[in-house]
């Protein structure tokens, strides 16, 4: 094997080295994207049940008030009944009122006992939606942690690899390294052995000149132009 030929199989192999560590950071990216999105639909939907059992809440406050407040008013009406210097027509009219208020105020205590219960059952359910959805993204933050932990290693590996790519096409004349960067833009693989008569990257038969330069040189498969050596 001639110098040319090792010092560009070199870089060849260092090229897949820095392929391959770009799809590990790629992967991982993809993993993290991933896993960020599952934190954002999970807590979503933990907010919204969350949001939906503070508004009952609300309206089971609300709704005491309501029971609080008429009952307040039957309290002052009753007293103003009994104390109060009233025409006949006013007490009437007052008596009528407390009556429409005491139908009216059991039927709003039936409502608000009725929401005080649904926030009751509700309470444990949400507080425990809460815990497992926060036990449940610690651990997914912790994973996420890990695949940063990994990120880093592998770009540092990457950024080492980079840095000494220079290295490697320094020794590599600088015509045939032009072609090899012309390659490289089209294939993964822009060289490739002759095996059995055959380009192993287009796997078409190359001509029987070529198959015999490429014994002594490096040479250009005649189909999809990457460089041809033999092993
Ligand atoms: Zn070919």
């Amino acid at each position: 094997m001639t110098q040319e030929l090792e010092a560009l199989l070199e870089l060849d192999r260092h090229d897949a080295a820095i392929r391959e560590q770009t799809r590990k950071i790629e992967g991982l990216q993809r993993r993290r994207q991933a896993l960020l999105d599952a934190i954002a639909r999970e807590q979503h939907e933990f907010l919204a049940k969350k949001h939906a059992f503070e508004e009952l809440q609300r309206q089971s406050r609300e709704k005491s008030r309501e029971v609080d407040d008429l009952d307040a008013q039957i309290r002052a009406d009753t007293e103003k009944l009994r104390t109060g210097l009233l025409s006949y027509k006013e007490m009437e009219a007052l008596r009528t009122r407390v009556e429409h208020s005491r139908v009216r105020i059991d039927q709003l205590e039936d409502e608000a006992i009725a929401l005080i219960t649904k926030v009751e059952e509700q309470a444990p359910l949400i507080a425990k939606a809460e815990k497992d959805f926060l036990a449940w993204k610690a651990k997914i933050d912790q994973d996420i942690a890990q695949i940063d932990a990994e990120l880093a290693q592998h770009s540092r590996e990457l950024e080492r690899l980079q840095h000494e790519r220079s290295q490697r096409t320094a020794a590599v004349a600088r015509q045939l390294l032009q072609r090899y960067e012309e390659l490289r833009a089209r294939y993964e693989d822009p060289i490739v052995p002759v095996l059995g008569g055959v380009c192993s990257g287009c796997n078409l038969r190359v001509s029987e000149i070529t198959a015999e330069r490429v014994r002594y040189e490096i040479v250009t498969c005649e189909n999809c132009s990457r460089l041809l050596y033999v092993k």
